[in-house]
């Protein structure tokens, strides 16, 4: 779990980028940090890990205050992901991923088998990508490696700053789906930077809307989406928010079919796939394609179940009563 308490940053030439931060990322929650240009959030992120310090207030991390940690310590437990990621270009790709597990003196059969696991989760097959040099991939392909290397030391904590925002439509999309794919596996604690608030409502547990270093509104995609807090809440959707309208489907989250949910401790132990609360409809369909039962998930707890079935019933009704919830 990561806190800030009335956290500020002033830089040395006396701008105020952050002021008087208050939040909590819950362990295993999608935290999305979004809002416009210059509002403060890499310098968020760059305190949590410590490459920029407060200038008051408080971060911990379980606890903690990030201050009491070993820098190195700290640094491993959190994995990073720049917009544009430099990997070494000397370096192989499995060389390039392995440089902090190595640091760490893990030994190499267990980075081996780790990161060979997070290429293939990210779609990179290990014995066609593992030698290749960073020259002769795509930049959605040097991205994914970005992932995969900021996971490697198998941190606790991700901290991805628009890590996504220099590619094309198409090849964003993806990653995207994919990263999502991959947190259901892998439950870590991300805190992911975006400006593109469809973006943020796809992948976020919950959002946290900023401007001028100050917090604006924190919620969930449905929240935001339905309650927006201001006028600046509602500029900042633009037309974002309507994404379950355009495509015909109720603006409902899974969390929303909640007469559905029967938490289930069978399936609980056995490996069930687990999504998001604020999963929207859209995406409930496309897991459903694969997945009979659905455990929905809030922060790190399991609320419940989701029956494909029922789920679907319940959504043809919706369609039915004309879409209103
Ligand atoms: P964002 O990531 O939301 O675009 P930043 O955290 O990068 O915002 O910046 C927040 C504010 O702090 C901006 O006004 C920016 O100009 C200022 N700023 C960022 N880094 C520095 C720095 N090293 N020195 C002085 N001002 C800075
Ligand atoms: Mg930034």
């Amino acid at each position: 779990m990561i806190s800030f308490e009335g956290v500020t940053k002033i830089y040395p030439d006396g701008r105020t980028a952050v002021a008087g931060l208050s939040f909590e990322v819950q362990r295993g929650e999608f935290f999305v940090l979004i809002g416009p240009s210059g509002c403060g959030k890499t310098t968020v992120l760059k305190m949590i890990n410590r490459l920029i310090e407060t200038s008051g207030g408080r971060i911990a991390i379980d606890g903690r205050p990030i201050g009491d940690y070993k820098l190195n310590e700290l640094r491993w437990n959190i994995g990073y992901v720049l917009q544009q990621i430099a990997l070494f270009p000397h370096m192989s790709i499995a060389e390039n991923v392995a440089v902090v597990p190595e640091l760490m003196k893990t030994p190499h059969e267990e980075t081996d088998k780790r990161v060979e696991r997070l290429l293939r989760m990210v779609g990179l097959e290990p014995d066609v990508y593992r030698d290749k040099n960073p020259a002769e991939l795509s930049g959605g392909q040097q991205q994914r490696v970005g992932v995969v290397r900021a996971l490697a030391a198998d941190p606790d904590i991700l901290l991805m700053d628009e890590p996504f925002s220099a590619l094309d439509p198409v090849t964003r999309e993806k990653l995207q789906n994919d990263l999502l794919d991959l947190q259901r596996d892998i439950h870590k604690t991300i805190v992911f930077v975006t400006h593109d608030m469809r973006e943020a409502l796809k992948l976020g547990d919950r959002i946290c809307l900023m401007n001028e270093g100050e917090i604006v509104q924190i919620g969930t995609p449905a929240e935001i989406v339905h309650r927006p807090a201001n006028d600046f809440v509602r500029e900042f959707l633009g037309d974002a928010g309507a994404g379950g309208g355009r495509s015909g489907l109720p603006e409902l989250t899974a969390e929303d079919l909640a007469e559905l949910l029967q938490p289930d401790s069978r399936l609980m132990n056995d490996g069930a796939v687990t999504i998001a609360g604020s999963t929207a409809v859209s995406e409930l369909l496309r897991h459903f394609a694969a997945e009979e039962r659905l455990l929905v998930r809030r922060g790190d707890d399991v609320i419940g179940l989701l029956d494909r079935e029922r789920t679907l019933k319940r959504l043809a009704r919706e369609f039915e009563e004309g879409g209103e919830a």
